[in-house]
């Protein structure tokens, strides 16, 4: 199990499971978005999932609830992973780069993106899924440390320390572009074949 070298956060990576890495993460205020934020945002799911979604930050909703994809873009997914994949949400896990929402929902800073994504790779590093799904630009660049086009790098298997990632279009892109929809299913498809997860014969259209 890769573990950092020198962690930004000493102690973090004696956090064993994923209650404890909450326990660790706290109340937290490593951060400038911590006196705005309403929950802090950290994850849900299936610990040992096989299957680990990746987003960008909470939204509104997300802030509201403190779930991550509980909005119109989370609604959406949650159809891509049930009615689309065949299998319960519940079922794989499902987490953002950055747990408390950024204001106005404004994109993430890079500061903000330091303090949080130590989380995020434990978060990953304890999961150990067998692959993670990539929402979106942001996601991707912050895993990948890349900073090709999502356009260009979905579809296209990655590695993250050992893990097969795929990148893939967010929600909330698909919301504005749902013609895109079916570029997201082809992706989903290569992540079910991975899997060995059965595909759906409804004609393998887009959920
Ligand atoms: N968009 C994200 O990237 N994450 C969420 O949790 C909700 C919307």
């Amino acid at each position: 199990m890769p573990t950092e070298l020198f962690s930004k956060y000493p102690g973090l990576e004696k956090a064993s499971t994923l209650v404890e890495l909450r326990e660790f993460i706290g109340d937290c205020q490593r951060c400038k978005l911590a006196p705005r934020r309403t929950n802090l945002v950290f994850g849900v799911g299936n610990p040992n999932a096989d299957l680990m979604f990746v987003g960008e930050a909470p939204g509104a909703d997300e802030d509201a609830r403190g779930e991550p994809f509980v909005g119109r873009a989370g609604q959406l997914l949650t159809d891509i992973i049930e009615r689309g994949m065949g299998i319960s949400r519940a079922e794989v896990y499902i987490c953002n780069v950055i747990k408390c929402r950024p204001p106005d929902n404004r994109n993430p800073e890079p500061d903000e993106v330091a303090s949080c994504e130590p989380f995020l790779f434990r978060q990953i590093d304890l999961v150990r899924p067998r692959a993670i799904v990539g929402l979106g630009t942001f996601a991707v660049h912050a895993v990948l440390k890349v900073k090709i086009p999502i356009s260009k790098l979905r579809g296209n298997w990655q590695n993250f320390r050992g893990i097969r990632f795929m990148p893939t279009f967010h929600p909330a892109y698909l919301l504005r572009t749902p013609g895109d929809k079916r570029l997201v299913w082809a992706d989903i498809q290569q992540v079910m074949k991975y899997l060995g997860m059965p595909i759906p014969h409804r004609g393998g259209s887009a959920p």
